[in-house]
This record gives structure tokens, sequence and C-alpha cells, in this order.
């Protein structure tokens, strides 16, 4: 093996627990085994580190934890487990969940005391279901790891997926901020090589990993679990190498997003264009299935409306945008081929997929794919969009007209709906309430909206009343999928028949997620993914 293929301090000889995959789940696993006293590998199928967590904004949802007064205690627990358990559907297990919750301030406290990772509550963040039993409207339980130095990496600070962003979530407008910072703070941030979001979290977790001497190979993809009398044993690479653990693998390869084959065959509806990294394959629920583990959740995902964008942007490079402030802001709707509104277009990005795989049993097609975002140019005057500031320039695939019956004849809709829609949701503002979809109502709805104007209806409720009108098409998405093999508490695999595989653990997309399809608050999957790897990690090491 080459140098410029291993990232370490020390190099393992005798290996205890082998980690596939570097993204928040794998590296907190591989630096919760290092802990507790094991010999880690970690192998990265991809050239760089940080898988699609690096391209995040690194937000953590923990129901649980020491860093607010209210959110410790009986209290706080009990109210964690109403929350997700009135969204659930019947689809979680309590055991997992309860695993979840209990294991979210033992995470803080752990990664506080052991690890370099920092994590502070995004003040004011409402949970995404916030007036359901048990949630929160004033926030508090989605944390944000603090800046990092890229520069304690060393050698290393080069060799992470995604780009630097110099900012908090706080200070962005997805977070409650302007995102706009004094000169001389981004000039003192960018000198000091700080970044936050999802590269700080990776950023911090690899350095404490290459601290506690987890050794580090990028390039290697892991293909084949080995097994002796059932037992996983370690792996074999895709170059024919076998590497041997003595007490345990844990899987943190992602989600299968970004397989045709699996998508068809598990996901529940429309999903294309994946924003993360390319290499979440399904290699890790493809090994885990030639083992006979039992799969849960297998028709979920994390669900995102995106658009395509021609110019590309932060996001690899690969030119898709997530809509979520350009649908939440007032001077916004979104319609279907029929010209007609379907959703509350403010809500949660996770809950739409619900609305996307809406099918018409007349037609026997999606209701709401194709569908179409609408802007008008006080939209774009106010709010810019689409990483443009106020003012423009929209992308090019945006469609503009100055009358709404011509916008109807480029996005091929009915035009007479489509102004019938318009005019309604005119009259719907001005009477300041959305009867038709509540769009407002929540205390979530206007958070990502019009802050100036936060809370009440008003930060997300605006007419279209500008000429001209735009319009941008939207499509359903995926962060990352979220069913895979069955875990118990500890993140050990569960095989077909509810025996454990022994040897076997997972974390993070590849395995089912303990929330089922519940994306409780912002950090929805960063934060199953943080305390179950830890968990993992740590019986991995036992
Ligand atoms: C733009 C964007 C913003 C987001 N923001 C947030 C947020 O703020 N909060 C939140 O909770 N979620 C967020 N998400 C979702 C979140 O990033 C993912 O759900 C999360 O990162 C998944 O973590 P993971 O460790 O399971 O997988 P990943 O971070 O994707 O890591 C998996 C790694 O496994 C590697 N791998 C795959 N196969 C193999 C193999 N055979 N051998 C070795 N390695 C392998 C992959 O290359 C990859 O590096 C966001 C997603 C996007 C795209």
């Amino acid at each position: 093996m080459s140098s410029t293929s291993l990232i370490t301090i020390t190099t393992v000889t005798r290996i205890d627990v082998i980690v596939l995959g570097s993204g928040a789940a794998g590296l907190v696993a591989a630096l919760a085994a290092a802990r507790d006293g094991a010999r880690v590998v970690l192998l990265e199928k991809g050239d760089l580190i940080g898988g699609t967590t690096a391209y995040s904004s690194g937000v953590v949802w923990l129901p649980v934890h020491p860093l607010r007064a209210d959110l410790q205690g009986h209290d706080a627990r009990a109210e964690a487990l109403r929350y997700l358990g009135a969204l659930s559907h019947g689809m979680t297990r309590p055991e997992r969940v309860e695993a979840f919750v209990d294991g979210s301030p033992d995470l803080v406290r752990w990664l506080h005391e052991r690890t370099q990772v920092r994590l502070r509550v995004v003040e004011g963040f409402p949970d995404y279901h916030p007036e359901e039993p048990g949630g929160r409207c004033g926030g508090g339980r989605s944390l944000e790891p603090d800046l990092f130095e890229m520069g304690r990496l060393g050698v290393h600070a080069d060799r992470l997926v995604g780009t630097p962003r110099r900012m908090l979530v706080a200070e962005t407008p997805t977070g409650g901020g302007s995102g706009i910072l004094p000169p001389e703070v981004v000039a003192q941030r960018q000198q000091a090589g700080v970044e936050g979001l999802g590269r700080a979290l990776v950023g911090a977790l690899l350095a404490s990993c290459l601290e506690a001497g987890v050794e580090v190979r990028p390039r290697t993809r892991a293909t084949v679990l080995t097994r002796r009398n059932g037992r996983v044993t370690g792996v074999r690479l895709a170059d024919g190498e076998a590497l041997a653990a003595a007490r345990g693998v844990v899987l943190a390869t992602g989600g299968f997003e970004q397989d045709r084959d699996l998508v068809r065959a598990f996901l529940r509806g429309p999903m294309s264009d994946p924003p993360g990294v390319a290499t979440n394959t399904g290699d890790g629920l493809r090994m885990a299935m030639r083992v006979g583990a039992a799969l849960e959740n297998m028709r979920e995902a994390w669900w995102v409306p995106v658009t395509r964008l021609p110019e590309g942007d932060s996001y690899g490079g690969r030119g898709v945008h997530l809509v979520l402030r350009e649908r939440t802001l007032p001077r916004s709707i979104m319609v279907n081929g029929q010209g007609r509104r379907f959703a509350n277009e403010a809500a949660n990005y996770n809950a739409l997929g619900g609305a996307f795989h809406q099918l018409d049993p007349t037609s026997f097609g999606y209701a709401n794919q194709p569908c179409w975002l609408l802007l008008d140019q006080g939209f774009v005057d106010r709010y810019g969009g689409f990483g443009a500031p106020p003012g423009g320039p929209l992308p090019s695939t945006v469609r503009n007209c100055s009358d709404l019956a011509g916008l109807a004849r480029m996005i091929d809709v009915p035009s007479d709906a489509l102004e019938e829609t318009v005019d309604r949701w005119n009259r719907a503002v001005a009477a300041g309430r959305d009867g038709d979809f509540r769009r407002g109502e929540s205390a979530y709805d206007g958070w990502c909206g019009d802050q100036t104007r936060y809370p009440g209806p008003g930060a997300t409720l605006g007419p279209l009343d500008e000429p001209p009108f735009h319009a941008v098409p939207v499509v359903s998405s995926a962060l990352g999928t979220s069913g895979g093999p069955t875990t118990g508490p500890d993140g050990e695999v569960l095989d077909v028949d509810g025996n454990v595989v022994e040897g076997l653990y997972a974390a993070g997309n590849v395995t089912a997620a303990p929330t089922g399809m519940v994306y409780g608050g912002a950090g929805g999957t960063l934060g199953p993914a943080l305390v179950m790897g830890m968990l993992a990690g740590r019986a991995a090491a036992r």
C-alpha cells in the first residue's frame, strides 16, 4: 500500500475492529472502538474522507442532551419518546428508539470529554413537527458542531470531501441567521483555516480518530464479509486482499441512493438526482444481505425536493440544488402538472416526500410529479434564490414570462387552472390564512422563510403579484436512504430469524433508521447516526 493512500499516525498491525465508511457513523464508531482500547482500521471506498456527512450542514438532532437544562432527565426522555411515538406510524421498534434517546446525552458527554468534537445548540430551531405531542416549537434539540480549525488535521486537511464553508448553521438563513458576516470575521476565519457545518464535524471526528490511533485508508473498497462458523471475522477488498478483525466489523457505508437497481427494488416512489456522494451504492447493504441480515424500513429515505442547476453548485459540482428556502419564503408556491397546489410547500422536506409519491388511481400516474415551483419577481428582488443574492440572476433552467397564461404554456400546465390557483393563493395571503394546506400555521413553516417576520404566517405567506413570473422544475430526491439491516440496541446486526450475526454491527444510513420514517428535526439523520455509531463501535470493541 502506498503511503499516500494511508491516513495514519500509527499503523495497526493486528486489527481488532474494521469499520467501513468514513461518514459520521463510521468515524464515530471507529473512534468509540479505539477509545475503548481496540486497534481499529477504517476503510473508505472514496478518494476523500467524510462521505455525504461532509456535504451536510452537520446539524445533529438529539432529543435529550446535557447542553440545555430543560432537555435533561426523566421528563425530557418521556417527551422525546412521546414525540417519536406519535409520528412513527407503527414503523419503529421501541428498544431501538429508546437506545437512540438514551444514548443521546451519553454521546454529547462522551464527545465533549473524550474527543475534539464540540456541539452547540442552534437556538430556536423548531422540531420538524413541533405541534405534535412532545414536539418543541422553541427548538433546543438541534445541535451543530463548533467551528473547527482544519490545521489540526495537519497534512490530512485537504483530504476531506466538499469545499470550505466558514459559517455556523446559526449564522446562515436556514439556522435563523442572516448569512452575512462582517468582512473582518470572514478574513479572520479564512486566515485561521476555520470551517463550520459538515466538514467541521468530519474534521473534528477525523482528528480525534487519528489521535486515538485509528488507521484510515481511503480508496479502499470492501466488498465481502468473511466468516468462520457463522461469525463475521473480517472483510475482503475489491482488489482481493483479505483483512481479519479479531473482534468485529462495523458497516457504515451510507445508503444505496446512488444504485439504480437497489433504488428500483426498494424505494416506495420516485427518487432521482441524490445530492450525496457518488460512492453510496449500497455495498454495505449487499454485504449484509449475503450473510442473511433481516432488513427493515426499506421503502424509506430521507426525502428532499431538488432542482437541477446547469452551472453546478457546491454539492459536489453535480448541479443538484436542495429546494428549501425557495419554497418557504413568501411569494412562492408549488404546483403539479394540473396547475394545482398539492401540499404545504413550507413543510419539512422529508415529509414532502409523501406528497411526491401520491399515485392518482385514475390516471395511474404520480399526481405531483412533474412539479413546478412558481416565484414572482418580488421574490427574486427581495430574496434572490438558488444561491443568487437579491435581484438574481436566476439559473438558466428557470422559465420566465410576463404573464401567468404564457408561463403555463411554457411549462405545459392548463393556463386557466394556473391563474385560478394563483388567484386563490393571493386571496388566502390577503386573508392571512392558507385554508387549503395550512401553510404558515406550524412554528416550523416560517423558520427557513423571511426571518424578519418570524414567528407568524407572514414569514412564509406572500402573494404572487409582481411580474414577470418564474417556474422552476422540482423533482423528488433523497439525502440518503434510511432502510437496511435490522440492528439491536447496540448496533448488532440481526439475521432473518432474529438472531445476532456475531461480529457484525451497523450504523448510519446503511442500516434501518431507529426513528423509522421520522425526521424529528434538523439533524434528524446525523443524530441517530452518531448515537448508534458510538454504541456500535463500543460493542464491537468489547
Ligand atoms: C446537502 C446536504 C445537507 C445535509 N445536511 C444534513 C444535516 O445538517 N443534518 C443531518 O442530520 N443530515 C443532513 N444531511 C444528510 C446526511 O448528510 C446523511 O444522512 C449522513 O451524512 C449519513 O451519514 P453516514 O455516515 O451514514 O453516511 P456517509 O456520510 O454518506 O458515509 C458513508 C461512507 O461510506 C463509504 N463507503 C461506501 N461503500 C463502501 C465500501 N464498500 N467500503 C468502504 N467505504 C464505503 C462512502 O464512500 C462514504 O464515504 C444532508 C445531506 C446533504 C446532501
